[in-house]
């Protein structure tokens, strides 16, 4: 039975909730893109080895009837897939449906759902090209549906009622799972597994939820959504942005593979404070002469890649506190504006 083992926790929460007619409530628009909330299996102590994006939108809001009480919520499938298959052309689409959406005074509030895998960088895209202070809130699971203690319905009712608050409002998009509010531009999965893997090591939560109430405690500083310059609103397309990792005994050969695949950027999740080997460093080197913008990362996982002086002489970005794979969301986006290392940097400052 879907969700059997989370509706009583649902059940706690919803006491708190005034009983609302349907015009007093808002309308908050569920668009789902597949990934373990929507993922089901056989059995229900299987919680790794299920199908994700089994589910389509329709069952899995019918599987949480409390939503009703928090607001008008109606779905829209816009792909149904894990999310380590989510590509830019779907970045696209889901942006522009967003902003669509939004511009329109009958929805209050988004709710996405979607695989925790590649999240992080479906929030930070959002949270750079959404036209609008309504709230956008990014929602998935670590378990199936289908799994003893699911987190999947908790999870998805926190985020309409979330999405429902007017506190939400202009604090760029927020994701949320485990009962916990965090901002696109610092949260991240941390955990392979566990139900507490989305974390901001050094920046923290943004709020959580509690006794069924929205407590907000920080906000965002970073520039997003309607103060953010980057609009895709005329595209079709995003330039090309590779990742490329820093081990010990790398070469350049992965570097002139990218250049010669077209990328227009290349992230480096360098070791450390984003250092590169001589051999990798070369290769970098080489492929700004061709025109490519090099932005160093790290593999670390928290904290600053510094910007030295060092890497002015070698027009290198690097990329503040964004971990690579949110630096080569940016970086695609800035590439649209711009292929000046010192403007790019200037964005890496800000957003
Ligand atoms: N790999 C799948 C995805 O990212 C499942 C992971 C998840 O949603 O937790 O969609």
């Amino acid at each position: 039975m879907l969700f059997s083992g989370s509706l009583s926790s649902v059940n706690a929460s919803k006491m708190t909730v005034k009983n609302l007619t349907k015009n007093d409530l808002p309308n908050v628009k569920i668009l789902a893109t597949g990934g373990t909330i929507a993922g089901s299996s056989q059995s229900s102590t299987d919680t790794t080895g299920y199908e994700s994006g089994a589910l389509d939108i329709k069952t899995i809001i019918k599987a949480v009837p409390e939503l009703k009480k928090l607001a008008n919520v109606s779905g829209e499938q816009i792909v149904n897939i894990g999310s380590q298959n989510i590509n830019n052309s779907i970045l696209l689409k889901l942006a522009k449906r967003i902003n669509t959406l939004l511009a329109s005074k009958d929805v209050d509030g988004i709710v996405v759902t979607h695989g925790t895998d590649t999240l992080e960088e479906t929030a930070y895209f959002l949270n750079l090209v959404v036209k609008s202070q309504k709230p956008v809130v990014i929602v998935g699971s670590m378990r199936p549906a289908t799994a003893i203690s699911a987190d999947g319905p908790l999870n998805l009712y926190n985020a309409v009622e979330i999405a429902s608050s007017k506190e939400a409002k202009d604090k760029g998009v927020l994701v949320t799972l485990n009962d916990r509010i965090g901002a696109a531009r610092y949260i991240t999965k941390t955990n392979t597994t566990a139900t507490d893997t989305f974390k901001s090591a050094e920046q923290g939560y943004v709020g959580e939820i509690a006794g069924g109430k929205v407590v907000f405690y920080n906000e965002p500083i970073r520039k997003h959504t309607t103060k953010s310059i980057f609009n895709v609103s005329k595209l079709d397309k995003l330039p090309q942005v590779d990742i490329l990792y820093t081990y010990q005994n790398d070469n350049r050969y992965l570097y002139d593979a990218a250049v010669n695949a077209g990328a227009k950027g290349i992230v480096v999740a360098g070791s450390g404070n984003g250092s590169m080997s001589d051999t990798a460093l070369e290769g970098a080197k080489d492929a700004v002469k061709k025109g490519v913008v090099i932005t160093k990362s790290s593999r670390v996982g928290s904290g600053i890649v510094t910007h030295e002086a060092s890497d002015d002489k070698d027009k290198f970005v690097t990329s503040d506190s964004l971990n690579p794979q949110k630096a080569r969301i940016l970086l695609m986006l800035a590439l649209t504006k711009t292929k000046n290392p010192k403007k790019i940097q200037d964005y890496f400052d800000e957003y």
